[in-house]
This record gives C-alpha cells, structure tokens and sequence, in this order.
C-alpha cells in the first residue's frame, strides 16, 4: 500500500505538497501497515485528514501538526466567532472557551499490535479535522457522567486552557462523513472508525482496548482499529499498540 513518492514529498506537509501525485501503485515488496514495514512515504490513511492539519513522515512516526480548531459550530466559541451558536436544550454550559491550540502528536508510521497500555488524560489522538481526541475518564479517571452534560451537540467540548476534543463520538464528523468513516488516530498509529463497519453493520468481537483487526477503506492489507461506541469506553479503553507522544 505503500507509495514510494520522491522523499521531497516525504518531509512536507501533506496537504501542500502531496495530494495530488498520481494513484497509488502498490508492489509486491511494499511495506504494509502490520509493524516492522520500513515506511517510505505519509500513509494514505492521512490524505483522510482535513487541510488544516499537516502530516510528515519523521524518521519511523508520522508528526501530525494542528491548531486544535473544530470546524462546525458551538457555544463554546467566543460570541463574536461566526461559529458561535447558543446553547442547546437541556446542555449545562461549562465556562470555558475555545482557544486556538499548538497541537503536535507523534505517532508510528507502521503501527504494531504490542502489550495493551492505558491511555493518559490528555490528547490520545487526533480526528481527521484536527480535534483532540480523550479517552473515557474526566479528571481523577472519574466516570464522564458529568462532564457529559456539558458537551455541545456534535459532542465536544474545551477543557480549561480551551482546547476543545471529544471522548466520545464526534456527531460533526460522522454525520458529514458517514457513521464507518475514518475518526482519527490514536497516538498508537492505529485508525479509529465509526460506530459501523463499512457495509453498515456493527463492528463484532471488539476487545477491552474497543478494536480489533480486519481490512479497511484506508488499509487494503488489514490493520487492528478502533470503533467509536456508544458506551464506554466510547472511542478506546487503552492503547493496543506502543504509543507515540504529545509535544
Ligand atoms: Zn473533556
Ligand atoms: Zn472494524
């Protein structure tokens, strides 16, 4: 699956400089996405990601860069921002506001199943439009119970230094792109798909981490991903793969 483009196209973003080549051509020694594939080129699960995030190949780890920004509408955009929308119904506004953020994650470019780790507070990964993705706990690893009356209506909200993500599906993303689309990525490498499989049923077998392995649309050759659910632990309950860092 792999495309050996010019390695000038490897180390620029690749929204800029490497949208447009040409389809990919697959041969028979290319590298795959099963682990230990000497990866050449940005694997074409980011062409998924939206322009404003920029993913370059570094060494073996993809560096996905981001301002943090979700692109639909909220209440928890300042009141001047065009995106700004009043509260819905029955939601418990929490006082903080969206800021832009200097988002860096690093994560495998060949992603490996290894020993199941748990996830941090924090960023965990990143959805295709640039959001921060959370795991399943508020503060303390306290249930989300109530942090989840403050969620807007695509499911997100800012913490207190205003960096918005979401912990559990984001309804922005799979309403636009469809319940099996590509999510994200955690900072193990490894994709995060909708609450469906892509012939519209529900993903099965699913293990503690809530994924498990079979062909994608973005990886012919198969690959372990996550499925958002819609219990807990809603996007990933750890990493299956060795994570990457944040900064
Ligand atoms: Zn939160
Ligand atoms: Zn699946």
């Amino acid at each position: 699956m792999q495309i050996p483009i010019a390695s000038a196209c490897a180390i620029v973003a690749l929204s800029v400089a490497c949208a447009s080549p040409t389809t990919p051509t697959t041969t028979a020694s290319s590298p795959t996405t099963t682990g230990s594939a000497t990866v050449t080129s940005v694997p074409t699960l980011f062409q998924k990601f939206q322009s404003t995030v920029t993913a370059t190949l570094d060494g073996n780890q993809i560096v996905l860069r981001s301002n943090g920004l979700p692109d639909h509408a909220s209440p928890y955009w300042p009141s001047a921002n065009a995106l700004y929308e009043a509260p819905s119904g029955g939601m418990m506004l929490a006082p903080n506001t969206i800021a832009t953020q200097n988002l860096t994650l690093r994560v495998p470019a060949s992603p490996a199943v290894a020993t199941a780790s748990d996830t941090p507070l924090g960023p965990i990964g990143l959805a295709v439009n640039g959001v921060a993705i959370f795991n399943q706990y508020a503060a303390g690893r306290s249930p989300l119970a109530a942090e989840i009356l403050t969620f807007d209506r695509f499911n997100g909200h800012p913490q207190q230094s205003g960096q918005y993500h979401y912990h559990v599906e984001p309804l922005w993303l799979t309403g636009k792109n469809g319940t099996s689309s590509l999510i994200g990525v955690l900072l193990d490498g490894f994709p995060v798909y909708g609450p469906r499989e892509s012939d519209g049923s529900f993903p099965s077998g699913l293990d503690s981490c809530n994924g498990h392995t079979h062909a994608t649309a973005d990886v012919a050759s198969g690959t372990y991903h996550y499925h958002v659910t819609a219990t807990t632990p809603y996007i990933s309950g750890c990493f299956k793969g060795a994570a990457g860092s944040v900064g």
